[in-house]
């Protein structure tokens, strides 16, 4: 994590949100830690959740190579 983002929080890269079908995903501009949305603002994604989005990409990506 960059010292900017350590003071001030990451800064989001909102216009590359991405909805993975469960929740908004994006990541900080500055660092490139992945961020998702929450009811009020973005934080950093749990380990579980880091790891459902893994999935929800690897189905999304079997899903595109059969159709
Ligand atoms: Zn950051």
């Amino acid at each position: 994590m960059g010292i900017m983002c350590k003071l001030r929080g990451h800064k989001p890269d909102r216009g590359g949100a991405r909805h993975d079908g469960e929740d908004y995903w994006t990541i900080c501009k500055r660092c490139g830690t992945p961020l998702i949305r929450a009811i009020d603002g973005w934080r950093e994604p749990s380990v579980d959740e880091k790891r459902a989005h893994a999935r929800q990409a690897e189905a999304r990506g079997k899903g595109d190579a059969a159709a």
